[in-house]
């Protein structure tokens, strides 16, 4: 059973040392209890103490890998139930569905559309993540030939459906190295995947008709040694997929209920059949709770929106989003390019970017690490100050790509200009427009 706030304080340092980023040992219990902190945040906690903290440190939610490399996706590890309270750490992973019983062309088209749908947003790659390969033939020979043609395709992980334990043998012949989810044991057929699962090491699925029965599922193979488990409830009419991730959601959070404690699994492939419904259902998913989200094909006009509401809903809130610090090429610039510094607020970052490359002048943007803040308020808060950039501009290399000597600064922070000056000696700098609108107008009339 978990601990209490004051038991997991009992077995604290007491020493209020703050390193936790708390102040006190007792404010750490508290979170710990609360599953808002991992106690690995304490240097000081002993090795007694941990193996009994063990349990009261463990996430609610067991985060659980699929795949292997770059593109392995994590999943679960959620700590709250609404964004405000924290944040959410784990983006749910898109799947697409491929059948041993589509065509040729039709499975070429989801691999070829899972490879090509990627997107830049932010600094940031949005992409599908796993690749469904699901066996409706009964044929072992298929199901192999398909998974291993999934598993050439891509790199990322692949989630092998069958409920057919020969089969899925077959499946896991061809990808077991990729560490695919095995979805799913039943009831019926608990003993036999839970084998593979062990044999394998993969994770696996549990599917069950209702909540009750998926936490007698997960309660048996738990105690047959398995925890990376994702949980399928077997809901697929819409109010009921809500209702059933919200329940055990709240039932792994507030509750402490170990049985649903696990990542899960929904298939709007299965609940409706057109694409533009099914991506409704699906950000429903993204949205409440689901850790992977099976889609019966992917569509640009459908998918992009689903990865903008994944990234909103899985964005940091306490951390504003930030562009890595450097030099960063606008066009093709040459040494007679403009030098433009701004802040590393990704939404700046990109604006302004865009707006240079729309001026169609060719430059170098230098990005000064502002912790993400924008240019105004990290101007306030000490974060874009003149000796500061000066410093950053001498060390980051851009003196030897340009053979002038004059430096943009963004317009609302013209304050700094003196500084920057002292900083830089003999270089000029001059006070660019306030608004990202005013840049191209004003970089045409730049001249070195
Ligand atoms: Fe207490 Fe450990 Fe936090 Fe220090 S780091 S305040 S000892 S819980």
């Amino acid at each position: 059973m978990a601990l209490t706030g004051i038991q997991i304080y009992k077995l604290l340092p007491k020493t209020n040392c703050g390193e936790c980023g708390v102040p006190t040992c007792l404010a750490f219990a508290m979170s710990l209890a609360a599953g808002k902190a991992e106690l690995a945040a304490c240097p000081h906690v002993s090795e007694e103490a941990k193996a009994e903290l063990a349990d009261a440190s463990a996430p609610p939610i067991r985060p659980v890998e699929i795949g292997t490399g770059e593109r392995k996706l994590k999943i679960g590890g959620e700590t709250v139930l609404f964004r405000h309270e924290k944040t959410f750490v784990n983006p749910p992973g898109i799947a697409v569905l491929v059948t041993d019983e589509m065509s040729d062309d039709e499975v070429g088209g989801r691999l070829e559309r899972f490879k090509t749908l990627e997107y830049e947003r932010v600094g940031l790659t949005l992409r599908a993540d796993l690749v469904a390969v699901k066996s409706v033939s009964g044929d072992a020979g298929k199901f192999e030939a398909l998974t291993t043609r999934a598993k050439n395709a891509t790199d990322a992980g692949i989630i092998l459906m069958t409920e057919d334990s020969s089969i899925m043998e077959a499946g896991l012949k061809a990808c077991a190295d990729r560490k695919p989810l095995i979805y799913a044991a039943t009831k019926e057929n608990a003993d036999a995947m839970s084998a593979l699962s062990k044999e394998h090491e993969c994770p696996l699925a549990v599917k069950g008709n209702g909540l009750d029965e998926v936490s007698e599922l997960t309660t048996k193979l738990t105690e047959d040694g398995l925890n990376d488990l994702v949980i399928d409830s077997g809901a697929r009419r819409i109010r009921e997929v809500l209702e059933h991730q919200i329940f055990i959601r709240r039932g792994a959070l507030l509750k402490k209920y170990k049985p649903l404690g696990f990542p899960t699994i929904t298939l709007p492939c299965e609940m409706a059949d057109d694409l533009m419904k099914e991506s409704l259902i699906a950000s429903m998913c993204v949205a409440k709770y689901g850790g992977i989200v099976v889609l019966s094909d992917l569509q640009g006009h459908c998918l992009f929106p689903l990865f903008l509401a994944r990234m909103d809903i899985f964005t940091d809130p306490q951390r504003p989003m930030a562009t890595s610090p450097g030099i960063y090429e606008v066009g093709a610039p040459s040494e007679d390019s403009p030098v433009l510094v701004t802040c590393n607020f990704s939404l700046t970052y990109f604006i302004v970017s865009g707006e240079v490359e729309t001026s169609r002048v060719p430059a170098w943007l230098v990005v000064i690490d502002t912790e993400g803040l924008s240019v105004l308020t990290a101007w306030a808060a000490g974060k874009f100050a003149g000796d500061q950039i000066g410093i950053f501009l001498k060390k980051c290399g851009i003196m030897e790509k340009v053979n002038h000597k004059k430096v943009i600064v963004p317009g609302y922070a013209a304050a700094i200009s003196g500084d920057l000056e002292d900083e830089l000696g003999d270089w000029e700098v001059m006070v660019g427009p306030r608004e990202s609108a005013h840049i191209p107008p004003y970089l045409k009339e730049w001249k070195a």
